[in-house]
This record gives C-alpha cells, sequence and structure tokens, in this order.
C-alpha cells in the first residue's frame, strides 16, 4: 500500500519547504506541495511539521569492527544494525581497515549481507589498508563486477606508518581496475583513502594523478580533518573537482592536537570556496579511538554511527541554507562520490529511503529504508530478517 507523508518539511537536500512525499514499493514517487491521488488505498502519516529528509549515506564505516592495533585485545566488536538505524545510516559502507589478517573481506561481506537482510541498504569496499589489495575473487575489478555489494576499493591508507607505502604506480593501477569494474557494472568504483598523519598528506595522490587519464574524483579522501594543514591540502583537492570526507567521530584529546571538528571544518571548506557538493561526513563507525580518563590513556573504545546524527543536531538551529548544506554532506554528496545516485536525495524515483526528524528535540523518530519503516516512534520495527534485535 502506497504511503503518503503529509506536513514534512523537506531537505531533498535542498530546503523544499513544507511538503507531500509519496512513496510506493522502494521509492519516492513523487514530492509536491499537494499530491493527488485517486481511488487509492493510502497509508497516510503526518510528519507535524517535522524535517523529512533522506536517510543518511556512511561512506566509512566498520561494521565487522576495527582496531587491534596495539594487540589483538584492541579489537573493536561488530557495529549492530541498531546502531545504525537509530542514527538514521540507511547506507553504511562497510570496510576492513588496518587489520585484514584477523578480519577478512569475507567476514566484511557477511556482515553487510546481514544488515541488508535485516532491512539497511549497505554496501562495502573491497581492499583493506594494504596494497596489493586483499579481495574477494582474486582481482579488484572482478569483485566489483561479481560481488553485489562491492562498489569501490578501500580504504587504502596513504601518509600513515600502518600502510603499505604504496607507489604512484600501484594506487594508479588499483583506481584503473576499481574504475573498470565499476564501468562494467555500472557502480562507482571509486577508491576511498585513508590519510593518516604523515608529512606527505595527498602528495602522492597528485602524483598518481599526473600523467594519468583517471580523473581526479576516482579517489575519494578520507580523514582529511584530522589537521588544518592536511584540510588545507583536501580544500586544494576539492576545488580541483574531487569529492573529500571529514571524519565526525572524534575524541577531546584529538581536537586538542590540531583535529578540526566536522561541522567547522564544513564551514571553513565552504569559507575556502570549496563547492557545498563536493563535501562529505563520515561516522567511521567500529574504527577505534582511545579513551582517556583525566588525560591518562585507559584503552579503546569504537566510533559509533550517531556521530552522523550528532551533526545534524548540532546544526539544527542554524538558517535553512547552512542546514541544507549540511545535510548535503551527510546524504547526496557521499551517494554522489560512490556512484549511487539513487541514494541520499529525496526526489521522484529514488529509493525511499526517509527520516523523520524532529528539530526542537533532536530527534530521530522514524526511519524508512527501501519503502519499509525501520523505526516508528521511535521503536524498532520487529520485521528484521528474523533475527532478534
Ligand atoms: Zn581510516
Amino acid at each position: 500500500m502506497p504511503t503518503l507523508i503529509v506536513n514534512a518539511r523537506v531537505f531533498s537536500p535542498d530546503p523544499l519547504g513544507i511538503c507531500q512525499v509519496l512513496v510506493e514499493g522502494e521509492r519516492v514517487a513523487a514530492v509536491a506541495d499537494r499530491v493527488d491521488l485517486q481511488g487509492d488505498e493510502l497509508t497516510v502519516i503526518d510528519a507535524n511539521g517535522r524535517w523529512l529528509l533522506p536517510g543518511f549515506v556512511d561512506a566509512l564505516t566498520h561494521p565487522c569492527g576495527g582496531g587491534g592495533e596495539g594487540g589483538f585485545h584492541n579489537r573493536t566488536s561488530e557495529v549492530p544494525f541498531e546502531a545504525f538505524v537509530r542514527a538514521g545510516v540507511t547506507s553504511p559502507v562497510g570496510a576492513l581497515g588496518t587489520d585484514s589478517i584477523t578480519r577478512s573481506l569475507e567476514v566484511l561481506y557477511g556482515n553487510v549481507m546481514a544488515l541488508r537482510r535485516q532491512g539497511l541498504a549497505p554496501f562495502m569496499y573491497t581492499g583493506s589498508y594494504r596494497v596489493p589489495v586483499d579481495t574477494l575473487t582474486g582481482d579488484v575489478t572482478r569483485d566489483l563486477v561479481m560481488i553485489d555489494p562491492v562498489i569501490g576499493v578501500g580504504e587504502i591508507a596513504i601518509a600513515d606508518h600502518r600502510s603499505s607505502q604504496p607507489s604512484a604506480a600501484e594506487l594508479r593501477r588499483i583506481a584503473a581496475d576499481a574504475r573498470l569494474g565499476g564501468t562494467i557494472s555500472g557502480k562507482g568504483g571509486t577508491v576511498m583513502i585513508h590519510l593518516g598523519d604523515g608529512s606527505g598528506r595527498l602528495a602522492l595522490l597528485h602524483q598518481t594523478l599526473a600523467d594519468s587519464d583517471l580523473p581526479i574524483s576516482a579517489f575519494y579522501p578520507t580523514h582529511c580533518n584530522r589537521s588544518a594543514a592536511l584540510l588545507e591540502g583536501a580544500a586544494k583537492f576539492a576545488r580541483a573537482g574531487a569529492w573529500i570526507d571529514l571524519t565526525a567521530s572524534t575524541v577531546p584529546e584529538f581536537i586538542q592536537a590540531g583535529e578540526v571538528p566536522a561541522l567547522q571544518a564544513l564551514r571553513e571548506l565552504i569559507a575556502e570556496g570549496v563547492p557545498r557538493d563536493r563535501i562529505s561526513i563520515s561516522s567511521d563507525a567500529g574504527g577505534s579511538l582511545p579513551l582517556y580518563e583525566n588525560g591518562v590513556l585507559q584503552g579503546l573504545t569504537a566510533a559509533c554511527p550517531s556521530v552522523m546524527l550528532e551533526v545534524l543536531q548540532a546544526a539544527r538551529h542554524e538558517e535553512a541554507k547552512f542546514i541544507a548544506v549540511v545535510v548535503g554532506a551527510l546524504t547526496r554528496n557521499p551517494a554522489n562520490a560512490l556512484g549511487l545516485t539513487h541514494k541520499g536525495r529525496v526526489r521522484a524515483g529514488a529509493s525511499a529511503d526517509l527520516l523523520l526528524f524532529d528539530p526542537q528535540t533532536g530527534e530521530l523518530g522514524d526511519v524508512m529504508c527501501r519503502g519499509r519503516w525501520l523505526l516508528r516512534d521511535k521503536r524498532l520495527s520487529p520485521m528484521t530478517g528474523g533475527r532478534r534485535l
């Protein structure tokens, strides 16, 4: 039965004002001031002026856990379905990380397919930090063509003591293979790049792109807000046509050490003339974060998808124009960077991945993914592919 959501203030992510949104099957069928329907049976939901926005597209998550740096006991846990849903993340993009030995792409694939079965619309990268690239089928191009949720490669680490110190030629080959796989399968074929705190920053990407036929958008660097210097380099990269990604999860000690909080970084990038549609924000959920108490390192904790929602909560009292920029960074921009052009927008024909957000309380009450409510009135839907929540 179609669902008509009325009295919603829509950010598509563009601010459309109060609209009605019609959902049929897994798609948005119409967005208009008034949707005229004749003779249809219809479920009508009154949003009561709440904001309706696309489900978040989280371009870097670690659903099967991450960490493991500093010993086996520092591995982090899986990120549960409920954590993504309550954060409004309808399309988490899963990646391995530093450790591709005690975790594998097969395990990541299993996690991604479980989330999909439970009702989300997740995707994954093949590869890990390492070069040569770990793959499922033995070949990057083949992974993209043959494995449904694989949409790119990543996160390949550069400018980091934990990286494989890849050469420009190696990166060029990875991007070319990903691009060919994407071309054959109709996917983005993007290479997500983990930027560490090494002094090389983005130099290797510039070197890789020089004398190549690859577009700059073949590489999608993340953790660009790790320092002011890295952010400046990323601004230049984005002004040249790339998409760049900011990491929302952090700890106070990182900020003290010079990390720029994601929302502040977004403002600074726009002030520096970076096109607003080229900046995205991701959670790095499942990645490890240091845990301090009174300045003393106690161990590790894990980043959570909820930081995506916290970014929106922090921006909700701003003017509509800036809110639209923030929503774009959480939805349409990462979707475009990854070639997921049916995701991250509210418009006819797009996936019905929708959030209802109360700007007064900052609460996310309702989450729809692929036309099905996963959260209604802050309660999880009982339909979760037969798995206990
Ligand atoms: Zn990373």
